[in-house]
């Protein structure tokens, strides 16, 4: 099978080193495979995402040396596609309505754990289930308001053992996913309420749609991609190898964030480095 690498970003602020090293590591195995590489913008997101971000994405990868095929997979064309994902899940009882606040779900995870920290998950607190149904609800999938997946119901269609092979910096080549999925992961979000799917039911489409064979990527993401295989096993997807790696950190050893605009690269090529230099700064 041909390699397929992709690079995702979220045009919601200026690419930084960190996503240079990304999409250099991306696009180096995938020529060394003799493959392809693929760009996608995560632009679910429509309050943050700007078309001159989406601009300077494409400006700074090519002056990065990189190419990739046209068009572009760009997330907020591919609603429909992420809403009938839904609606398979939905007819299958498997995803719910919720209408909590952060706040409530903070209240509710907090009150049996007296006073201890609630248990958290690769999503952040484990949905304590205020909202999930005792048998699956009946009717047209609800618009407008927030998607859970039911992962109880979820764990019964389900293999016994879900892994997935990891290339990258994560400690593991083979990660097996724990089977204690209801408590170390609950109830997550498929569909936010303000637009309509979420960061985990798209990537899954997505790289299923782009025949992605190798998911380069920063390890922050690593934990998140149980989530992933989950539900790659749910919607019959296949699940492709990862590569997490290393986070490219500032003087202070903080992450970069969209916010260390003095780390853009577009900041470097302003300031006279060539392509080269932002290669070595990465360490590739
Ligand atoms: N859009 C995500 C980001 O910019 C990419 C996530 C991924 O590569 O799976 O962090």
């Amino acid at each position: 099978m041909t390699t397929r690498e992709r690079f995702a970003p979220s045009p919601t602020g200026p690419l930084h080193l960190g996503h240079a090293y990304s999409a250099l590591l991306a696009h180096d195995a995938a020529l060394a495979a003799a493959g392809d590489f693929h760009l996608r913008i995560e632009d679910i997101d429509q309050s943050r995402a700007r078309p001159e971000w989406e601009a300077q994405i494409y400006d700074d990868l090519a002056w990065l040396g990189l190419s990739w095929p046209e068009p572009v997979l760009r997330q907020s064309d591919r609603m429909a596609s992420y809403r009938a994902a839904l609606q398979t899940l939905w007819r299958r009882g498997l995803i719910y309505p919720c209408t909590c606040n952060r706040r409530d779900i903070e209240a509710a995870a907090r009150a049996p754990q007296e006073g201890g920290d609630p248990a958290t998950g690769p999503d952040g607190i484990i949905y304590p289930g205020t909202c999930r149904p005792q048998t699956p609800l009946q009717g047209p999938l609800p618009e407008g308001v927030a998607l859970r997946l039911n992962m109880s119901r979820a764990v019964a269609d389900l293999p016994d053992r879900m892994q997935f092979r990891e290339i990258g910096a994560a400690p593991r080549d083979v990660d097996v996913i724990p089977m204690q999925l209801i408590t170390t992961i609950g109830d997550v979000v498929l569909a936010r309420r303000d637009f309509g799917t979420s960061y985990h039911l798209s990537v899954v489409i997505d790289d299923a749609q782009q025949q992605i064979t190798h998911v380069t990527r920063g390890i922050d993401l690593f934990e998140a991609t149980a989530i992933h295989v989950i539900l790659q096993q749910l919607l019959g997807l296949s699940t492709p190898v990862y590569r997490h790696h290393r986070l490219i950190r500032d003087a202070q050893g903080k992450r970069l964030a969209k916010r260390h605009d003095a780390m853009a690269i577009a900041a470097y090529r302003d300031a006279g480095h060539g392509p080269g230099d932002i290669r070595r700064m990465v360490g590739l």
